[in-house]
């Protein structure tokens, strides 16, 4: 059991070293820069009628909604009026 802890002792001792004498090896240069955005350049938004996402420039806007087609707003625009 001794040897074992020993065993145990040593190991970490060599992992102390190893890991000091990486982090002196790479000098942290720009460590801190800030991650690129991910791959999304621009706002999703869904198609209120059909549920497709679009990016928000493609998109037609009514209301605060969104659809994917200048026919899915009408189509929406339609089936609102028909509800009420
Ligand atoms: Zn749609």
């Amino acid at each position: 059991m001794a040897k074992f802890l020993l065993l145990l002792a040593l190991a970490i001792v060599v992992y102390l070293i190893v890991s000091r004498a990486r982090r002196q090896g790479e000098q942290p240069r720009e460590e801190r820069r800030p991650a690129p955005p991910p791959s999304i350049p621009e706002d999703m938004v869904r198609c209120a009628m059909c549920g497709v996402h679009l990016p928000r420039s493609e998109g037609f806007a009514s209301r605060g909604r969104f659809y994917c087609s200048d026919e899915h707003l009408r189509l929406s625009g339609q089936r609102e009026r028909k509800d009420e």
